[in-house]
């Protein structure tokens, strides 16, 4: 007999060779049907798979990360199975589950793949689903792999293969056919209900662009058809509200071959918006005690050889800049860090001086493959809203609680209301891996979880996600269409310190090396704009939309009045503009919705002798007759509902 231990602490006992799917049935009949996925000490094992030793078990259903994981893991392979039905000669490479189903990168050989083909393979996916074909994993000798693919004339394969340690290659099969593969599938691909191919794209193998082009076939697939039927739902509300295409409609940025890929330019509406936000936060960050620098866009190699980054990211991620002079090596800044590091050194501190907070929207250059360039999400440029806080080990703990009031403050205004944060430790297998004391490090994992445990925010801690040099707490945000996306992380840090020797002068009157903290709430401006139009749709918050309200005159008799509203909405600083061209009124509304104008302010005659504005509601609703002063109370009182004061929410 074995014990095996349940993630609520339960042990129940099973014969030795017990399988996950057995345990889940003597739980319930119920958990056993759902079961997709299970881990076995914290190894992914099969559902199948005999147990022989005492050990913990968690299973995984649909309604779990894991379960998803491991049930798009599996359709790859039905989809695998499919193209080399269809295609004959193709070669398989890899196919990855990822966060919203799956791919497969295929060399195609003389075959083409086109949209019009997509029914015919999701058809021949739901034939080898409803087979309920199940999945066997068998332990293969590097001999016999390599010599498998290298029948089937597979280079891709054979490549992944040479790069394995015999004793742990296996193969999956499943029906007719076999892949190379780690394990972890759902027990039958008979519960794949709605199999769906989303498009395909080209992709370097290996993600070299020296190396062959590839064909990446992406496909979804669900345990009920109903599922697939909102997730399509999903992504067409997704494409009405891609940024890229609300920036073009709503005037906010573009880009230019002549200037360069993946370097946005802002127009006069977006940087308003981009102006606006800086501003929110600039207010928030004074009070909150930040003082703001500035820093060149350009650094000395030496500067980054310094601070790591230069190691660690190799010279390909940083742009020289060439300078007349021989041997001078300058590069594009792809952080502000670094900077900040050599802006504390500019005087010594003592501990009665600490914390010091530096921020700057400082503007940073990353090499991007052309290929990964996205809108305003995967850049060459961007504008980080950073900070750099420097602080004693003894001020971490209330550093870091301010920092993280600051970020829901920023997330809450916008109207990310739903979020969930990671604290990433250490892994205490391996504590060597870490620089910076062990008692520092404790010191600095227990202030953040406290701190998010005070804030009482939806958490979980993972181990051995900490980065080297330090723990971090990332916020992750779910938008409107119930998309998940990382936003703002706080940051730990003691490598920096180490390596530009920063110094205070304690109470003890010795030399002490302060604790660094990176934060910022936005990310970059580009990206949080970019999830902003996604998540509103391009509805703005009121107190951030670059124009609030539009004048719209009936005729030309009307527009003196019109022009006079203007004044008085400029006056009680309402972000206003007239439509005086000659339209009809209904042109202009049409139009005014379009731009997703929060109000519409039509003046005719009964408005000019009334001396009033007719106002219209973003969507139809039609407020009535009122004064501009009454107008203009409703957009404060708007304003206040969601825009708090920090330190007052
Ligand atoms: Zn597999
Ligand atoms: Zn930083």
């Amino acid at each position: 007999m074995i014990n095996i231990t349940l993630p609520d602490g339960k042990i129940v006992t099973h014969p030795k060779g017990v399988t996950p799917i057995e345990v889940a049935r003597g739980i319930s009949e119920g958990l056993a049907r759902n079961v997709i996925s299970a881990r076995f000490n914290n190894r992914k094992v099969e559902t199948v798979t005999p147990l022989e030793t005492d050990g913990s078990l968690v299973l995984y259903t649909w309604n779990d990360e894991e379960g998803k994981k491991t049930f798009w893991h599996s359709s790859s392979h039905v989809l695998a199975q499919a193209l080399e039905i269809l295609y004959p000669g193709i070669k398989l490479t890899i196919g990855p589950a990822i966060d919203n189903g799956f791919y497969y990168d295929v060399d195609f050989m003389d075959h083409t793949v086109s949209e019009k083909d997509f029914p015919a393979i999701e058809a021949k996916a739901m034939e080898i689903a409803r087979g309920k074909h199940e999945f066997k994993m068998r332990e293969v000798s590097k001999a016999d792999a390599l010599s498998y693919y290298e029948d089937h004339e597979n280079q891709y394969k054979v490549e992944l293969i040479e790069n394995l340690e015999d004793g742990e290659i296996t193969f999956c099969d499943h029906d007719t056919f076999t892949d190379l593969c780690r394990g972890g599938h759902i027990p039958n691909t008979g519960i794949i209900k709605a199999f769906k191919v989303l498009n395909v794209a080209g992709a370097y193998w290996r993600g070299d662009e020296n190396r062959p082009q590839l064909t990446r076939v992406y496909g979804i697939s669900f345990p009920k058809q109903k599922e697939l039927t909102n997730y399509l739902h999903l992504l067409e509300e997704a494409k009405k509200r891609d940024h890229r295409k609300l920036g073009k409609e709503l005037e906010l940025f573009t880009f230019s071959q002549k200037v360069g890929q993946g370097l946005p330019l802002w127009l006069p509406k977006g940087a308003a918006l981009r102006e606006r936000l800086e501003n929110f936060l600039k207010k928030a960050q004074k009070k909150a005690g930040y003082e703001m620098v500035v820093s060149p866009h350009i650094g000395q190699k030496e500067l980054y050889v310094t601070s790591g980054h230069y190691a660690k990211y190799g010279e390909d991620s940083f742009q020289p800049i060439h300078t007349p002079k021989q041997d001078e090596e300058f590069l594009l800044k792809p952080m502000n860090c670094p900077h900040h590091c050599e802006i504390y050194n500019a005087k010594p501190y003592s501990y009665r001086e600490l914390p010091k907070r530096f921020a700057e929207f400082g503007t940073v250059y990353r090499y991007e493959q052309s290929g990964e360039l996205h809108g305003l999400t995967r850049v060459r440029g961007f504008t980080q809203d950073d900070a750099h806080i420097f602080c004693t080990h003894e001020q971490l703990d209330q550093e870091f609680k301010e920092v993280i009031d600051l970020s829901l403050y920023v997330l809450t205004s916008l109207g990310f209301d739903d979020y969930t944060a990671q604290v990433s430790v250490r892994d205490p297998e391996t504590p060597e891996k870490y620089i910076g004391s062990v008692g520092n490090w404790e010191l600095a994992e227990a202030a953040i979880i406290n701190a998010a445990r005070e804030k009482e925010m939806n958490f979980e801690i993972v181990p051995g996600e900490a980065a080297f040099y330090g723990p971090k707490l990332d916020f992750m945000v779910k938008d409107a269409l119930g998309r998940k996306w990382q936003l703002g992380t706080i940051q730990v840090d003691y490598n920096l310190p180490e390596r530009f020797d920063l110094t205070y002068k304690g109470s003890d009157n010795e030399s002490h090396r302060p604790v660094m903290i990176h934060r910022a709430p936005f990310g970059s401006m580009e990206r949080f704009v970019a999830l902003l139009l996604e998540h509103t749709g391009g509805n703005f918050p009121l107190w951030l939309t670059p124009v609030q309200a539009i004048v719209l005159p009936v005729s030309e008799k009307h527009e003196k009045y019109a022009q006079k509203v203007l004044k008085s909405m400029e006056n009680c600083e309402i972000r206003a503009l007239v439509d005086a061209r000659s339209e009809t009124v209904g042109k202009k509304i049409r139009e005014a919705e379009m731009q997703k104008l929060p109000f519409m302010l039509i003046v005719g005659d009964q408005e000019m002798d009334q001396g009033t504005i007719s106002v219209r509601r973003h969507g139809g609703e039609d407020l009535g007759a009122r004064s501009v002063e009454a107008f203009s109370d409703l957009v404060k009182n708007e304003i206040n509902s969601t825009l708090k004061r920090f330190k007052e929410v």
